[in-house]
């Protein structure tokens, strides 16, 4: 299957081939045709999958096939995406594959100022694209009309559930044309989810690339057991001796992130921290420097890293693990792109061994277990995959208590000034 057997406009075509795309994606291949065919589609898929394209690409087809090409523009797709960083990547992909067509569109997301939305609305748009609550904020002001909304998106709905968005989600649908298409996007289906796809969308046909609340299974996963207070010098052993250059790292709490980036920092592993607490020009500014390989490691909470577009990202490590076990196969969806391996690290606690448990039990399968040499892990061999003895360490190294000094000592790696200690002396 190609690009062209869709039928799709030699604008699109181009803008496809700018990108080198060659295939395809799975969810490109099935959502293409069933959105061009004017469906309602609800489409189990995570990112990674290139789902952006696969409804960026039929809705520019559908909005070009029906452009009255007259007077001024209306908000005819609404696109609404969780956080503002995913409401600016999904707004670049209908940028990047609408480049050949004369649509224009915008992202409206909250933590900027409202003047500059609104005069570049005033001026006119074809797509929105938009965070829940920022666009409740214009609607209640009248400085956004939608009236005239053909298609409506919503991408990672279960996120916008999770983020309290509901509300919101139906106030805008009430404000928009019965008559639509409706496509929704979502990793996991909970029945929640299940129940507003049945309010909101007429006849859907069913898009399931990634079986229902299974990880990617281009991802390499792993455990490490370790105690809490060693998971810092781990982390920095297992990215110095790996020679990561690329990793992100998942943080249970924005302090705790904080506080995670400013110590590796300081230690000589570049690294920063991506939060809600922070303003959206530094977290512009983090994943900037991220994407530019300015700094190794980025420390994200589950929100601020949602949706994140890092292409071919190597390593995602999970340094808490979330209570959440859906959160889990979202994170994971960081590493592994658009077919490439990826590996997803988890440093478990002996406190969080009920997380690694309700995970397991989602993924339907144990994480297979490593130990790095040097950080001992019989104190904490008490965490157990769900259902099974220890799932073997491939390629892990031998437990050792031999060496933890000196090996604490070498993971300072790049960082040099690292101090060995005794877990006694704690
Ligand atoms: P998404 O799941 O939409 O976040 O897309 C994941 C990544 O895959 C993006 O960086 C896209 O640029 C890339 N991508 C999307 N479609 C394709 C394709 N057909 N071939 C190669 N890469 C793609």
């Amino acid at each position: 299957m190609s690009f062209q057997d869709f039928g799709l406009m030699a604008e699109l075509l181009r803008a496809i081939s700018d990108q080198q795309y060659t295939t395809p994606t799975p969810i490109q291949s099935q959502a293409i045709p069933t959105i061009l065919a004017g469906n309602d589609v609800m489409a189990a898929a995570q990112t990674g999958t290139g789902k952006t394209a696969g409804f960026t690409l039929p809705l520019l087809q559908r909005l070009m096939a029906n452009d009255s090409k007259s007077g001024h523009r209306h908000v005819r797709a609404l696109i609404l995406a969780p956080t503002r960083e995913l409401a600016a990547q999904v707004e670049q992909s209908v940028v990047t594959y609408g480049r050949h067509l004369p649509l224009k569109s915008m992202t409206i997301f909250g933590g900027v100022g409202m003047q500059p939305q609104v005069q570049k609305l005033r001026r006119g748009v074809d797509i929105l694209v938009a965070t829940p609550g920022r666009l409740m904020d214009h609607m209640q002001r009248g400085t956004v009309k939608l009236d005239r909304v053909e298609i409506l998106v919503l991408d990672e709905a279960d996120r916008m559930l999770d983020m309290g968005f509901i509300h919101d989600i139906k106030r805008i649908i009430k404000s928009i044309p019965r008559v639509r298409q409706t496509l929704m996007f979502s990793a996991t289906f909970s029945n929640e989810i299940s129940a507003l796809a049945q309010d909101m969308l007429t006849r859907p046909q069913r898009i399931d690339v990634a079986p229902r609340n299974t990880a990617a299974e281009t991802v390499n996963q792993t455990v490490y057991p370790v105690h809490q207070t060693d998971k810092r010098a781990l982390l920095q052993h297992l990215v110095c001796t790996g020679k990561w250059e690329q990793v992100l790292v998942f943080a249970r709490t924005k302090h705790g992130a904080d506080r995670l980036a400013n110590q590796l920092d300081r230690e000589g592993l570049t690294a920063t921290a991506i939060h809600g607490n922070k303003s959206q020009g530094a977290r512009t500014k983090a994943l900037r420097e991220f994407k530019n390989n300015q700094v190794r490691i980025l420390v994200a909470t589950d929100i601020a890293a949602r949706g994140l577009d890092i292409d071919h990202l190597p390593h995602v490590v999970n340094y808490d693990l979330p209570s959440v076990a859906e959160d889990y196969v979202h994170r994971i969806g960081r590493t592994g792109r658009a077919g490439r391996g990826g590996e997803a690290i988890s440093l478990v606690s002996p406190e969080e061994s009920k997380h690694l448990r309700d995970i397991e039990k989602l993924l339907r399968k144990p994480i297979a277990q490593m130990h790095a040499e040097g950080f001992e892990p019989s104190a904490v061999a008490h965490i157990k995959p769900a259902g099974q003895a220890r799932a073997g360490k491939p390629g892990g190294k031998r437990p050792s208590n031999k060496g933890r000094h000196r090996s604490r000592a070498n993971a300072g790696g790049r960082s040099g000034g690292q101090k060995p200690q005794s877990r006694r002396s704690r």
